[in-house]
C-alpha cells in the first residue's frame, strides 16, 4: 500500500484507515504513507501489543508528541542551562596544554623526542578546541548571545586559526540534515569517496574517477593526515576571503602571529612550519576518526523527508561511556542526544540518555550504542561496503 511499484497508489481517508485497528487488519499512518502491518507487528522490538496501541492512527504524530514531552521534561530539568564551572574547565584544560608544550620545548630543547612530545600536547590542545568551539556555536554558555559568538571567534580563530562563521555554516547544515546528500557537507564528499547510496548510483553509470573498491585503503593516506592540514585550510581561507569574514581573518592571523613568536625562537620558521603541520595532521586523525564514528556507518543517501527525531536516529550512533570517551570525543560519544537537542550542554546527555532510550524503545526505534574501537572499525567496514557495492554495480549492473 503506497509503496513504489504498485500503481496507481491507492489513496486512502482517515475513516478508512481507522477502521483497520483489529488485531488481524491494522493499518498505520507514517508520514503520510498508509503501511498494513497486520503480519509485521508479530516482529517489531517494542512487541506486538506496543506497536499495536499505534493502529488506525499516525505514528509520526504520536513520536512527535512524546519528544515534545521530553523536551519539555528536560527542560523542566534544567537540563539546557550550561554550567560555567564545566567551560571553564574545558577553557582551562586547553591553555594549560598550550602552556605544557611550550614549556617542554623550552626546557627539554628542540630534538626529537621533545618536538614530538610537544607536538601531541598541542594536537589534544587542538581536539579539545574543536569541541569548545563546537559547543558554543550550539550552546548558550553566556547569558547574552553576542558573548557566546565572540568566544567562539576566538576560540576557533585565535586558538585555532580557523573561521567561527565557516564552521557554523557547514555543520548548522549538518545537523538540519545528517546523512543526506548536497545537504550534508559532511557526507558529499563524492567523487573522492562513495557513500551509502552514491556507490550505486556511480557504478550504475560506469563512473570510475578512483578506484573505489579501494576506497577504504587509500582512506588512510588522505582521509585522517590531511582533512584539516589541506581541506579546511584552504576551504577557510576561500570562505573568510569570498564571504568577507574580515573579523574572522584577522582572528585566524592572531593564531599564526602566536604560533610563529612561540615557536620560532627554537625552531625557525622553517622548523616552525613543520610543527605547525605535525600538529595539523595529529589534529585531524582525531577529527576524522571521532566525528565519523558517529555517521558514517549508519544510512546514507538521498533525502526521505523524514520527521525530525526519526531523520537524527536513522543518522547517528553513540559510542559507550566511559571517562576517556567522554574526554577524548569532548562528549560527541552521546552523538544521538546531541542531535536530538543540539542547544543541550553536552555535561547533561548523560542526564537525558535514559530518557531517550525509552523513548526509542516505545516506538520501536534503534538506539544504537558501541564500543569505542568497533565504532572506528565500523568506518573503515563501511568504505569497504560502499567501495563493494560500486564495483558490484561497476561491472554487473
Ligand atoms: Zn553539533
Amino acid at each position: 500500500m503506497g509503496e513504489p511499484g504498485s500503481s496507481p497508489v491507492p489513496t486512502y481517508g482517515w475513516d478508512e484507515i481507522r477502521k483497520h485497528c483489529l488485531p488481524t487488519d491494522k493499518w498505520l499512518v507514517i508520514e503520510r504513507r498508509v503501511y498494513d502491518i497486520s503480519r509485521w507487528a508479530d516482529g517489531h522490538p517494542g512487541g506486538s501489543r506496543l506497536i499495536s496501541h499505534h493502529a488506525g492512527e499516525d505514528a509520526t504524530e504520536q513520536l512527535i508528541k512524546d519528544f515534545r514531552a521530553l523536551r519539555r521534561a528536560a527542560k523542566d530539568m534544567k537540563l539546557f542551562e550550561a554550567d560555567p564551572k564545566f567551560f571553564s574547565l574545558v577553557v582551562g584544560h586547553i591553555l594549560l596544554m598550550e602552556g605544557l608544550a611550550w614549556l617542554v620545548v623550552y626546557f627539554l630543547g628542540t630534538g626529537w623526542v621533545p618536538t614530538i612530545l610537544a607536538a601531541v600536547v598541542l594536537a589534544i590542545s587542538q581536539a579539545q578546541s574543536w569541541c569548545l568551539q563546537h559547543d558554543l556555536g550550539h550552546v548558550s554558555v553566556f547569558k547574552k548571545s553576542r558573548w557566546n559568538y565572540v568566544a567562539q571567534q576566538f576560540v576557533m580563530g585565535q586558538l585555532k586559526g580557523f573561521s567561527a562563521h565557516w564552521w557554523n555554516f557547514r555543520h548548522f547544515q549538518h545537523h538540519a540534515k545528517p546523512n543526506v546528500f548536497h545537504k550534508d557537507p559532511d557526507v558529499t564528499v563524492a567523487p573522492v569517496f562513495l557513500l551509502g547510496e552514491s556507490s550505486v548510483e556511480y557504478g550504475k553509470k560506469k563512473r570510475r574517477y578512483l578506484p573505489y573498491n579501494h576506497q577504504h585503503q587509500y582512506f588512510f593516506l588522505i582521509g585522517p593526515p590531511l582533512l584539516t592540514l589541506v581541506n579546511f585550510e584552504v576551504e577557510n581561507l576561500a570562505y573568510m576571503l569570498v564571504c568577507m569574514k574580515w573579523a574572522d581573518l584577522v582572528w585566524a592571523i592572531s593564531f599564526y602571529i602566536r604560533f610563529f613568536s612561540f615557536y620560532a625562537p627554537f625552531y625557525g620558521i622553517p622548523g616552525t612550519l613543520l610543527l605547525f603541520a605535525s600538529v595539523r595532521v595529529l589534529e585531524s586523525h582525531w577529527f576524522v576518526w571521532v566525528t565519523q564514528m558517529n555517521h558514517i556507518p549508519k544510512d546514507i543517501g538521498s533525502e526521505k523527508h523524514r520527521d525530525w527525531v526519526s531523520a537524527q536516529l536513522e543518522a547517528t550512533c553513540n559510542v559507550e561511556q566511559s571517562l576517556f570517551n567522554d574526554w577524548f570525543s569532548g562528549h560527541l560519544n552521546f552523538q544521538i542526544e546531541h542531535h536530538l537537542f543540539p542547544t543541550m550542554p553536552r555535561h547533561n546527555y548523560h542526564k537525558v540518555a535514559p530518557l531517550v532510550k525509552s523513548l526509542c524503545a516505545k516506538h520501536g526505534l534503534s538506539y544504537e550504542v558501541k564500543p569505542f574501537l568497533k565504532a572506528l572499525v565500523d568506518i573503515v567496514r563501511s568504505l569497504k561496503k560502499s567501495g563493494d557495492a560500486w564495483l558490484e554495480a561497476y561491472l554487473h549492473q
